[in-house]
């Protein structure tokens, strides 16, 4: 039963203290999908979209005069950005994981120097070309222009334990790989997932490795969330951070786990000469890529690199100009 898209600025009901509505995005993903949790004199906001001015009229014409908790599944600016207006603007509270409120508090303090310098450090790791890196620092912290700074106190969400929100129960799932500590909010009563970016149902969520951890391997944190989310029910209701609410989570999981073996697969045959992390990614994501999507297939490519060189597949080598060369063992 596919729900109707609801129009903009107005709500959708999904189940009984459930409301769904869409703001726009100005990215090439065009729209994040946020919820509305109402009952028991509660009023619950998942997730806060992109800040600017659209998306805060669109708040107030479906929030009103009330707003009593905000939820934030993980700290991108998609759902972090309008947190620290809503604090403000209704005198909510801010529950989320403390890893991803940390995060959003620090990137969005953070000055145009800090972020380039690692920023800067990063490009060379990865052999970017000199033009590209310098028009990738002139954008300076992206990050503090998509937000309003969450509030400087807020709750913790842990993973396992349960959270009335609007007076429904539900279990918090704390995951990494597209985050450090990505929450999704399981509601096992009525069989349904808050699931925020986890798992979507047209595109993979991305999973990159990023300028604060380029050795890290997110990939495999990833895959054991799909493991995870696998334990839930099949008839399980998602409500996803992107697209329409859908029911068949596990042949979703199985997709996208196909995906990332696929892209594993390419990556390897990529590496069979030496090969940076720039030449894969440009190879991987064969389109013309701007200053902004080439930050997520230079982080995508890194990451499946990276879990290569993790799990044995490929050896890697530093090159007198400072960047990595993978290659298959
Ligand atoms: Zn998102």
């Amino acid at each position: 039963m596919p729900f109707e898209l609801p129009p903009a600025g107005e709500c959708c009901r999904v189940a009984e203290g459930v409301w769904w509505f869409r703001l726009p995005l100005p990215y090439v993903l065009d729209h994040v999908d946020l919820y509305l949790l109402e009952g028991d004199g509660e009023r619950v906001l998942v997730d806060t979209g992109h800040a600017d001015g659209t998306t805060q009229r669109l708040l107030a014409q479906v929030l009103g005069e009330r707003l009593d908790r905000i939820l934030v599944t993980h700290f991108h600016p998609d759902h972090v950005g309008n947190a620290g207006h809503l604090a403000a603007r209704y005198g909510a509270a801010l529950s989320m994981p403390r890893p991803e409120w940390a995060m959003a508090r620090m990137l969005a303090f953070e000055s145009d120097e800090a972020w380039g310098a690692a920023l800067a450090a990063y490009d060379r790791l990865l052999g970017v070309e000199s033009e590209l890196a310098r028009r990738r620092l002139a954008l300076g912290n992206t990050f503090a222009r998509a937000v309003t700074a969450p509030p400087g106190s807020f709750r913790d969400l842990h993973d396992g334990e349960t959270v009335i929100l609007a007076g429904i129960a539900f279990r918090i799932m704390r995951m990494g790989g597209h985050a450090p500590a990505h929450a999704a909010l399981y509601d096992r009563g009525r069989r349904l997932l808050l699931a925020g970016d986890q798992i979507l149902p047209e595109i993979s969520p991305v999973v990159g490795c990023w300028p604060d951890e380029p050795e890290s391997d997110p990939l495999s944190a990833y895959l054991a969330s799909l493991d995870r989310l696998a334990g839930l029910p099949e008839d399980v209701l998602v409500l996803p951070g992107h697209g329409r609410p859908f029911r068949g989570l596990h042949a979703r999981i199985d997709a996208v786990r196909a995906h990332h073996e696929a892209r594993l697969a390419r990556a390897l045959d990529l590496c069979r000469d030496w090969a940076t992390p720039a030449e894969v990614a440009f190879a991987l994501f064969d389109r013309p890529l701007d200053e902004t999507t080439v930050a997520f297939a230079l982080a995508e490519a890194l990451a499946h690199l990276n879990h290569l060189h993790r799990r044995g597949d490929l050896e890697r080598e530093s090159g007198a100009d400072g960047a990595w060369r993978f290659r298959r063992r």
